[in-house]
C-alpha cells in the first residue's frame, strides 16, 4: 500500500534541492529551438497549499522555500525557479511539484508525460494538469513505465526519478531502470533524487557504487547535507520526513553548464538553509564524460 503522500513535505529542504537543480535542466534544454521531451516517474499532484492542513502538520516549507524566499542576496540561478514560486506563493500560498516547474518553463511543442501510481495523487495531478495538450498523464508504475515509455519522441529530453522511497528494495529498482532505460534511450538526461538518511547510508552507498562501475559515462553526483545524519524510526509518511539530514541528485549525461552552476549553487544552499552552519556539500563526477 502507498503511504507516501507529498504534502506533507513540500517546498522542503530536498525539493529546493531537486526544483532549482531541475529548473537549471530544463533551461539549459529550452535554449535550443529543437523540441524535448519530459518525463517524470513519480509526479505527485503537481502543486502544493502551503498552508493546507497537511503541510501545515509538518511545518517542513519554513525550513526550505520560504527561507530562500525571505533570503536576500539570493545567486542569479535561482532566479527562475523562484520566479515561479513566488508567484504560486503570493496567488495562492501554493508550491510547484516538478511537474509544474516542467510546465512552467517548457515551450509548446515541447512533451511532458507524468507518471504517479497512487490513485488520490493522480486525482489531483488530473485536476491541476488536464487540458494542456503537452502533458499525458499516467497512472501507474514509474519504474516499468519509464522503461515502456522510452525512448521518447521528441528523443532529446530529460527523465526525472523520484520515488517515495517507501521500500528498501527501491534504492535497488533506481539502479535497475536507470541501466535499463540508458540502454534504450542513450541520448536522454536521466536524473535521480535520493534522501540522506541515517538508516539508508548503506543503500545509498551501494546505489552509487552501481552506477559509478556501471560503464555508463558522465555521471554528476550532488548533494546537500543539513544535519549529520542519525538512525531514525521510518515515519508514517515514508522516508522523507523525520531524520531527513540531506538529500542527493545523481545527473546522467547532464548539461555541460551544470556542474560549475551547481559549485555556486549548492554552497549557497547549505549555508542559507542550514540552522546551525555545520550544513555541507558536494558535487563530483561519480564517471567521467
Ligand atoms: N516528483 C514530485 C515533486 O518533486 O513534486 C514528488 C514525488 S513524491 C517524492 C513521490 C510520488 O511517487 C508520490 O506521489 C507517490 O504516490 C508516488 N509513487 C510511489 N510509488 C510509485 C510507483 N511505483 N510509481 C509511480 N509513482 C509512485
Amino acid at each position: 500500500m502507498l503511504s507516501y503522500r507529498h504534502a506533507f513535505h513540500a517546498g522542503n529542504h530536498a525539493d529546493v534541492l531537486k526544483h532549482s537543480i531541475l529548473s537549471r535542466i530544463i533551461l539549459y534544454l529550452v535554449q535550443k529551438e529543437k523540441p524535448f521531451s519530459y518525463i517524470e516517474t513519480h509526479a505527485g499532484a503537481g502543486l502544493y497549499h502551503l498552508d493546507g492542513e497537511w503541510a501545515k502538520k509538518t511545518g517542513e516549507a519554513s525550513s526550505g522555500i520560504i527561507k530562500l524566499l525571505n533570503t536576500p542576496a539570493i545567486p542569479e540561478l535561482f532566479n527562475p525557479y523562484l520566479e515561479i514560486c513566488r508567484s504560486l506563493f503570493a496567488d495562492e500560498h501554493q508550491y510547484p511539484g516538478s511537474p509544474e516547474i516542467a510546465r512552467a518553463l517548457s515551450r509548446n511543442d515541447d512533451q511532458l508525460t507524468l507518471i504517479e501510481l497512487h490513485s488520490s495523487e493522480i486525482e489531483i495531478l488530473r485536476e491541476n494538469f488536464s487540458g494542456d495538450p503537452r502533458i499525458h498523464l499516467h497512472n501507474r508504475d514509474g519504474f516499468s513505465g519509464l522503461t515502456a515509455l522510452t525512448p521518447p519522441n521528441p528523443r532529446r529530453g530529460v527523465a526525472l526519478i523520484d520515488p517515495s522511497y517507501e521500500m528498501a528494495n527501491d534504492y535497488k529498482k533506481v539502479v535497475d531502470t536507470l541501466l535499463s532505460v540508458h540502454t534504450r534511450w542513450p541520448a536522454g538526461m536521466l536524473v535521480l533524487w535520493y534522501p540522506i538518511l541515517g538508516r539508508r547510508i548503506e543503500e545509498v552507498f551501494q546505489l552509487k557504487k552501481a552506477l559509478t562501475e556501471s560503464g555508463i559515462p558522465g555521471i554528476l553526483n550532488a548533494e546537500v547535507l543539513l544535519n549529520e545524519p542519525e538512525s531514525s524510526p521510518e515515519t508514517e509518511e515514508g522516508t522523507a520526513g523525520f531524520g531527513l539530514a540531506g538529500s542527493g541528485m545523481i545527473i546522467i549525461q547532464p548539461p555541460w553548464t551544470l556542474f560549475d552552476e551547481l559549485k555556486i549553487m549548492l554552497p549557497f544552499l547549505s549555508e542559507t538553509l542550514c540552522n546551525d552552519g555545520k550544513g555541507s556539500w558536494k558535487t563530483e563526477w561519480l564517471t567521467k564524460a
